[in-house]
């Protein structure tokens, strides 16, 4: 199984995200998996999965560098790792950044957030970014839709606003674009290379109602679905996610599609 949305910061990140989420009023959630390095690796393992994203993403101008560095670091320690980083536009220089990241780091790609970082996907400073992924096959992994208790819809026009400079440019649209399922649906329509995650989809939470784009939308986007969680913070359990997959009997192919060969597909990794 390979798990495409797992978050992998240094542990004093993790902390103030934690902290961040735990505070009464965000409208989120307890952590169940308090989890940094080799234990949250460990666990990851325990649930039986072989390969994993390391996704972060900067909230501030002068993190980014940092952020790339320790995974860097990590995928030397961790050969489960399948490491991704980040970019902050805010930083400058984005094109040296994409450069160091992709040729000299080896990182299958990036992760953007565009309401942590405040910085929109069709932002022209990321466009030398999305130029270099395009010619190298790197994945752009985002979270531009309203889940969990963001205010605006506008990510999948923003998205369809860089995807039309970038046509070939290939991306994953966290948490199967919920709540916006139709726009990103309509977007998977008109470009090729557009994925989803699975990343806390269907799991029946109480933080999370109408978080499910129901089976029909796993039946037409078989191809394009791959599995990812959120893990470590999820306030359910790993098996839950899983579960709540297998629950909808998609059947062993598409099944197989979604937890493991799309993936490979997509990453370009050798069956294993
Ligand atoms: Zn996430």
């Amino acid at each position: 199984m390979i798990d495409m949305h797992v978050h992998f910061f240094p542990p004093g990140v993790f902390q103030a995200i934690w902290r961040y989420f735990e505070t009464p009023g965000n409208g989120l959630w307890n952590i169940r998996y308090k989890l940094h390095g080799s234990q949250h690796v460990e666990a990851l393992k325990r649930e039986g999965v072989k390969r994993f994203t390391s996704l972060l993403y900067a909230h501030k101008p002068g993190l980014a560098g940092y952020l790339n560095d320790y995974i860097r670091e990590s995928s030397e320690r961790f050969p489960e790792l399948l490491p991704f980083g980040t970019v902050f536009a805010g930083d400058g220089h984005s094109e040296k950044v994409a450069r160091r990241i992709f040729e000299e780091y080896k990182f299958y790609g990036i992760k953007l957030h565009p309401f942590v970082s405040n910085e929109n996907l069709d932002d022209p400073r990321f466009f030398p970014v999305y130029e270099t992924m395009e010619d190298l096959g790197k994945i752009l992994i985002c979270h531009p839709s309203s889940v969990p208790a963001y205010q605006r819809t506008d990510g999948a026009k923003r998205l369809r606003n860089a995807l039309n400079e970038f046509p070939r440019l290939k991306v994953v649209v966290a948490h199967c674009g919920a709540y916006e399922f139709g726009d990103y649906n309509a977007l998977a329509q008109d470009f090729e290379y557009l994925y989803f995650d699975t990343a806390m989809n269907c799991v029946h939470t109480e933080s999370l109602p109408n978080n499910c784009p129901g089976r029909e939308f796993f039946f037409k986007n078989q191809d394009r679905i791959v599995f990812g969680s959120d893990f470590p913070n999820i306030p359910h359990s790993y098996a839950n996610q899983v579960e709540a997959l297998n629950s909808f009997n998609l059947g062993e192919i598409i099944e197989r599609k979604i937890f493991n060969d799309n993936a490979i597909k997509l990453l370009g990794l050798n069956q294993e």
